[in-house]
């Protein structure tokens, strides 16, 4: 199937409360237009310097979303167009993007990520570091960021409980920040790939990050 008829296909089995990350990172710029020209104008890349290639050459209706481990030192280079950042996990990092944010008087809405997963590898909170960070002067002072949900990756793995016992975890953690902070701003739960993404809406996800199952496999 081609690019168009996987993506229509992916979309018409996906809820209406749940958004699709298109994930594009390594493909060209004309299978990116292709998606797009059956309708796609989500885009999530996981390196900086490609987004921002692909952000110049590309319509200026699309919405690009930084799924990717954000270092520091290059939030400027996407503070003037990123619509979303999945993989916030410090409040050092908040801090650069509230800062970068501010020179474009933007507010840059943001992702908690969240470690869900049983490899140490996966970058992202617990639930003490999520509280203390949500409850911490120094979040509540920052104007230029939003911070209007939650993301995990669960383990790689066939197991399928296993992953369901992750991603549940998730929107329990979920569930208890909503009810707890009265940040009314949270409501997105990004959680699913190509390879769990049904699992994940049935878990409660309101966003999944489809790439391979969409633009085909990577090398
Ligand atoms: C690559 C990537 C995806 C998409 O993975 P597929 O298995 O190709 O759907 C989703 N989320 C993150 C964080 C990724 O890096």
């Amino acid at each position: 199937m081609s690019i168009a008829q996987n993506l229509l296909s992916i979309k018409s089995t996906l809820p209406e409360h749940v958004t699709l990350v298109a994930v594009s990172k390594t493909k060209p710029i004309p299978d990116l237009m292709e998606a797009y020209g059956a309708g796609q104008r989500i885009f999530g890349e996981n390196k900086i310097q490609e987004m921002t290639e692909k952000w110049e050459q590309m319509p200026k209706d699309i919405q690009w979303h930084m799924i990717g481990h954000v270092q520091t030192n290059k939030v400027k280079f996407m503070a003037q167009f990123v619509s979303l950042i999945h993989g916030v996990d410090s409040l050092k990092l908040l801090q650069e993007i509230n800062k970068q944010a501010q020179k474009y008087n933007r507010v840059i809405d943001c992702l908690l990520q969240i470690h869900i997963a049983e490899e140490e590898t996966k970058f992202g909170l617990n639930k003490e570091e999520l509280s203390s960070l949500l409850s911490s002067n120094d979040f509540q002072e920052m104007k230029n960021i939003r911070v209007v949900g939650l993301m995990g990756m669960a383990t790689f793995t066939y197991d399928k409980e296993q992953i369901k016992k992750e991603f549940t975890h998730l929107k329990s953690i979920f569930d208890t920040i909503r009810s707890t902070n009265s940040l009314q701003c949270i409501s997105t739960l990004s959680m699913g790939m190509s390879g769990d993404y049904q699992l994940a809406i049935e878990c409660g996800s309101t966003m999944v990050r489809i790439g391979s199952s969409i633009f085909g496999g990577r090398i």
